[in-house]
């Protein structure tokens, strides 16, 4: 059977050579490399689709640099930044008018106008896509003229609108209009016609290639230029292959997580990241305790309250990340966040590490250990013995998961860290067969709407089907009716939106659904062996995201590109 396998494998090895001997053969050239920008992180299998619709799995950059968005957001200094979009605003509680810039181009030549703006956006009425649930509430859109749209809405949910601002990608629809509702939503989409300033280049099992659209409106209407004249994402191997690349100038900029940087920051490489100092990273994402919340004794707030008091997030920052990660805070509001978060309410409700209240906690709510085994048995007797669980072979988490265990066995709390390969771990989560589980699945956005929409979602039973969030099946519909408000809350509107917050945090606190943990953060290596310019922390560097991951490219990343300078 051995010798069957490993014929297989050598069989699959060598068709995998020689298709990336023929691409390599296809590509045609060497890449000049004071003109092309190495890059690697988002990529862990060949590349075979470039649909914007396709989140999650599209090949690197096609939202950003092929397919654009009508505004770009920054999270550093909380501003949307027009784009396809010259300007947009509410003209009454419904009506949103956009102003489309003139001057853009399809790739192929034709001109991008209200139209194709308009289309896109109908398009989630026919075919199932991330702007399907728009329509929900949106109610019709009027094109005025060439370049302006008013969108009319039954409701309007202000923050989720903003958030759509800077993620649907604009497409074609002199490409796009012929094309089936299967078509649109999962099709490859192959040399994608974009308006953005890169063009595919060729593409092979190991490496995609895009090469710079010297046509790209941004020169002449924003006097922006991106930089490199390829760029040449790499499919991940592994995170050795990849720290090994950077350090050798091969990479320029990677966001795999790769452990060790505060040590090699000083160890003579040319290696640059965002902070000098720990923790090195931008925040990108909360890290959290998801807590099965339908199993005993999960349901019980008290116990889940020893479980915070418990864990030793600052050991795990310190031994498990050698502090390039932050601890979050009691809220798990990104820092970005900050201005959101109701320090009253953490001062009062908020937990954090002390393992002698988390005893405290447990004895007072009738927790204690009547076998004499060690660990706390519950108020009905029955023995308590819980697995948290990681993907298998993500370090970082299972080292963490491995102190959370400790901490929780040091206060009596019978915890064992457990590692399914990731299908199991993620069905384990969408079907609540879990106890405990770590999660960091919302990202860095314009508004905490996101976050809260995430952990408080509220279609329970849709869970598994829609992986919508909340997989702990937290159900309290206060909750739920905050989270909506603060949907309707404008986004111009920054004391209403604390007040809702400040309620949905009062919940949390108290009710303590999830625990967060750290922040998970935008991992970036940058190589200043071919390149500079790249952002940075200091004062008078560009604060610009260093990320290649689906939706960072429209939060600056793509300003990333116009900021550098080859050596
Ligand atoms: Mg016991």
């Amino acid at each position: 059977m051995w010798s069957r396998t490993r014929l297989v494998l050598c069989m699959l090895l060598a068709v995998s050579v020689i298709l990336g001997l023929t691409g390599g053969l296809v590509l045609g050239q060497a890449f000049p490399r004071n003109e092309t920008l190495y890059t690697g992180g988002k990529q862990w299998g060949p590349v075979s689709n470039w649909n914007p619709f396709m989140a999650g799995n599209q090949a690197m950059g096609t939202i950003g640099l092929c397919y654009e968005t009508l505004f770009l957001y920054d999270p550093l200094t909380d501003q949307f930044i027009p784009w396809l979009a010259e300007s947009g605003k509410w003209l009454s509680s419904t009506v949103y008018e956009l102003k489309v810039r003139q001057g853009v181009k399809w790739s192929d030549g034709q001109p991008l106008t209200a139209a194709d703006v308009k289309f896109t956006f109908d398009l989630g009425k026919t075919a199932a896509l991330n702007i399907t649930s728009l329509w929900d509430w949106l109610d019709n859109i009027v094109q005025v003229g060439d370049y302006y749209l008013e969108f009319h809405f039954k409701q309007a949910l202000y923050q989720e609108w903003a958030n759509n601002l800077y993620n649907i990608a604009i497409v074609p629809q002199h490409i796009w209009a012929s094309r089936n509702a299967t078509t649109v939503s999962t099709g490859a989409n192959e040399n994608p016609i974009g308006s953005g300033p890169y063009l595919f280049f060729a593409v092979d099992q190991v490496k995609m290639v895009w090469v710079r659209n010297d046509n790209w409106w941004a020169k002449t209407a924003l006097g922006k230029s991106v930089a490199p004249k390829y760029i040449v994402d790499l499919v991940n191997t592994s995170n050795e292959n990849s720290l090994g690349l950077v350090l050798q100038g091969q990479e320029d900029l990677n966001n795999n997580y790769l452990p060790g940087i505060s040590t090699l920051l000083l160890g003579g490489y040319a290696l640059h990241t965002y902070f000098p100092g720990a923790p090195y990273h931008l925040a990108a994402n909360t890290a959290w305790l998801d807590i099965n919340l339908q199993k005993k004794p999960m349901g019980d707030v008290n116990f889940r309250k020893a479980l915070a008091y418990a864990i030793n997030v600052a050991d795990i920052v310190s031994r498990d990340y050698g502090n390039m990660v932050q601890a979050a805070n009691a809220t798990g509001l990104l820092p970005t966040w900050d201005k959101y978060v109701d320090q009253a309410v953490i001062n009062s409700l908020g937990t954090s590490y002390d393992p002698v209240k988390a005893k405290q906690t447990l004895t007072a709510a009738g927790y204690k250990d009547v076998n004499g085994d060690g660990f706390v048995e519950a108020p009905d007797g029955s023995k308590i013995a819980l697995k948290i669980i990681v993907p298998n072979g993500w370090s970082d988490w299972m080292a963490a998961i491995q102190i959370i265990s400790s901490n929780a066995q040091a206060v009596g709390i019978n915890v064992q860290p457990n590692y399914p390969d990731f299908n199991g771990y993620l069905d384990a989560r969408l079907n609540g067969t879990f106890d405990l589980a770590i999660d960091n699945q919302q990202q860095i956005s314009n508004t905490p709407w996101s976050y809260y929409h995430f952990i408080f979602y509220d279609k329970l039973a849709d869970i598994p089907s829609t992986q919508g969030g909340n997989y702990g099946r937290y159900n309290n519909p206060t909750a739920f009716a905050l989270v909506s408000q603060l949907d309707k809350v404008p986004t111009s509107d920054l004391a209403g939106m604390k007040a809702v917050i400040s309620q949905i945090q009062t919940i949390q606190l108290t009710d303590l659904p999830i625990i967060p943990l750290w922040y998970n953060g935008m991992w970036a290596q940058m190589s200043t062996a071919y390149w500079t310019g790249w952002p940075s922390s200091a004062d008078g560097d560009a604060h610009y995201l260093p990320v290649t991951w689906n939706g960072y490219w429209n939060m600056t990343s793509i300003l990333m590109l116009c900021n550098l300078t080859a050596k």
